[in-house]
């Protein structure tokens, strides 16, 4: 089974929409399919029908814990459950206000609109930090993307921006309340150590967690066995994705991943598809 359980489209900060997303798993051979836009299920409505492969409906969405910045995937969700639109109003407001909030602070060093600006590059998301990076490099405050997160946009400029967040809990109860699986997406990604992200685990096990991504893109083997064995640790399936933002970024292309250990549990073992 080729599964790609993580991707992002147009609907988020993907730059492929939901239709090219979807020819391009079917060049890949991608048998299994979820797009799981940032705090965002817009993409199934854009998509067409499917009969080849098998779509999972999904969402990612982002949390903290312990003052570190989590993200959840949500898969084979309800996308008409009233707990998932709560889950996506709460945090689209939160990442308007947060933009609002550095619009704010830009503003008091002198750039002019900035929420406007920042706006223009956001398309059909919410505005966030790399817009506002692009707005500055469109007016000249910055001649590099790096330099405008650098000078402006860092988290000692800005605030710390995962307050806003829903807690974990928060975020597990309502994919729960959606008929879905909740997921520790890329547990790598956040540079815990070891017994920090086992602690992660345990916690977001029992507040109903279930799977995690024992497989996020291209990885080395040694962390495919050591994240099966966490999952294994604390009772998870193990689910599959690479992140797919775009061509041209070689380790997370779509459907281009190792696969899962012989002895790991498919997240998909619990769902009756
Ligand atoms: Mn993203
Ligand atoms: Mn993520
Ligand atoms: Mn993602």
């Amino acid at each position: 089974m080729l599964a790609d359980l993580h991707t992002h489209s147009t609907a988020s900060d993907g730059k492929l929409t939901p239709a090219e997303l979807l020819e391009r798993a079917r060049a890949a051979g991608v048998e299994m399919l979820s797009i799981t836009d940032h705090d965002s299920i817009a993409a199934y409505a854009e998509l067409p029908p499917v009969e080849d492969l098998r779509i999972i409906a999904g969402v990612e969405f982002s949390t903290w814990w312990q003052r570190v910045g989590i993200h959840i995937v949500g898969l084979n969700i309800d996308l008409g459950s009233a707990a998932l639109a709560e889950a996506v109003a709460h945090q689209h407001r939160a990442r308007d206000e947060r933009a609002a909030r550095i619009a704010d602070k830009l503003a008091k060093r002198g750039i002019p609109e900035p929420l406007v600006g920042a706006t223009r590059f956001a398309g059909q998301g919410s505005v966030g930090r790399p817009h506002f990076a692009e707005y500055l490099l469109s007016i000249g405050a910055a001649p590099t993307i790096e330099f405008a997160f650098r000078k402006y946009l860092d988290a000692t400029r800005v605030g710390n921006l995962i307050e806003g967040w829903a807690s974990l809990p928060a975020i597990v109860g309502w994919i729960r309340a959606a008929g879905g699986t909740p997921v520790i997406a890329h547990p790598n990604k956040y540079k815990l150590t070891r017994s920090r992200l086992e602690h992660l685990t345990m916690e977001f096990a029992a507040a109903g967690g279930q799977a995690i991504e024992v497989v996020s893109g291209l990885q080395k083997p040694e962390v495919t066995r050591e994240l099966a064995a966490l999952a294994k640790r604390h009772g998870l399936a193990a689910s599959v994705g690479s992140d797919f933002h775009q061509g041209g970024q070689v380790w997370a292309q779509l459907g281009v991943m190792p696969a899962l250990p012989a002895d790991a549990r498919p997240v998909w073992d619990l769902w009756t598809l």
